[in-house]
């Protein structure tokens, strides 16, 4: 078969790898469908993975062929994406089952191998099964939308809520539908003209965020909005989230910090003034308690939130210099960018 491989950083090669076989309480995926997260562009440009070679991708999707020793054997032929964490089971924050601050734990994509290949054998303890409806890249989605939909659930966005997402990126996007479909009303902020056109189109109002403080009164009447997520993470960023919200409004701290924050004194006043709620979100949640990949399915399995919208362009794993160029040009406007495998290899770009 054939996968996508990291030898190191810079150096990923499309070649051949030993069909690998489900051992005691994994299934064999056939893998359909597997997207380029932007940690992925450091992992596989600059910093590297935890072990290399590695297979890289954690956002991916296929269908059940087959299943090892242990595991229920109607799942196969069932179409699923993958929880890509595997957790530790021992550590305090598993033990509550919140897998996604465990201490210990490992991941398909960058410390196992993961989705950017054609089948790849997972515990089926890490499937999450979809509606056979469900589009294969749609369902590679999964990830980023369990991270959105997780996010907009530490929020406590509600309906009739101003809901200012500042960042527009698929993380920042996948919040507003979420956001939306709660019943809030839902601006995205973004620098450039074409991200905020895009998310025009997508039925969001936009903010100009080069003019944040201006535009933000102007959309709440000079109140500020009930709940902010900053999902760039860049310093500037937090510094005008912290003056969008307003009094007793909810912070939420998403996107990848990309540098130091610090904050000026008068703005650190305002989170006191203000009474703010700032709230940190990560991963999701994948449990009894809580499940924001059960919820993500429900969601596409429903198609009110046009997801497919998010996928910019797909390519073939043999196409994979010409994707990561096209991936790594930020001065594209792009959501994801998605590897198809097998039979959808005939929806792949071709120029
Ligand atoms: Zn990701
Ligand atoms: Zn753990």
């Amino acid at each position: 078969m054939k996968v996508l491989s990291l030898h190191k950083p810079g150096d990923i090669r499309f070649e051949d790898a030993p069909m690998p076989e489900p051992g005691e309480g994994e299934v064999l995926l056939k893998v359909m469908a597997c997207g380029v997260c932007s940690s992925d562009e450091a992992r596989i440009f600059k910093d590297g993975a935890h072990i290399m070679p590695i297979v890289p991708g954690h956002e991916f999707c296929g269908q059940v062929v087959k299943t090892g020793a242990g595991v229920d054997e109607s799942l196969i032929g069932r179409k699923a994406s993958v929880f890509p964490m595997l957790p530790c089971f021992e550590c305090p924050s598993c033990k509550r089952g919140d897998y996604a601050t465990c201490s210990n734990y490992k991941y398909y994509g960058s410390r196992n191998d993961g989705g950017m290949g054609e089948y790849r054998a997972i515990k089926a303890w890490n499937l999450n099964l979809l509606d056979d409806s469900v589009d294969y890249c749609v369902g590679a989605l999964s990830e980023p939308s369990a991270v959105g939909h997780h996010a907009t659930e530490v929020g406590g966005v509600k309906a009739g809520d101003k809901v200012f997402v500042i960042g527009s990126g698929t993380i920042g996007l996948l919040i507003g539908f979420f956001a939306q479909a709660k019943g809030a009303e839902v601006w995205i902020g973004a620098r450039r003209k074409e991200s905020n056109d895009f998310a025009a189109s997508l039925g969001f109002k936009t903010i100009d965020t080069n003019n944040t403080e201006d535009e933000v009164a102007k959309a709440t009447d000079g109140n500020g909005m009930d709940v902010v997520f900053e999902a760039v993470g860049s310093n500037k960023c937090l510094i005008e989230a912290i003056g969008s919200v307003t009094a007793g409004g909810t912070l939420v701290t998403v996107g990848n910090p990309v540098g130091d924050m610090n904050l000026p004194r008068d703005v650190y006043w305002r989170i006191l003034r203000k009474q703010l709620t700032v709230r940190g979100t990560w991963n999701s949640s994948y449990s009894d308690k809580a499940n924001d990949w059960h919820e993500v399915a429900a969601l596409m399995k429903e198609k009110k939130i046009p997801f497919e919208k998010l996928i910019t362009r797909k390519y073939k794993l043999s196409q994979c210099d010409e994707a990561f160029d096209f991936f790594r040009d930020h001065s594209i406007q792009k959501s994801r960018v998605m590897f198809v495998m097998h039979e959808k290899e005939s929806e792949a770009y071709n120029g």
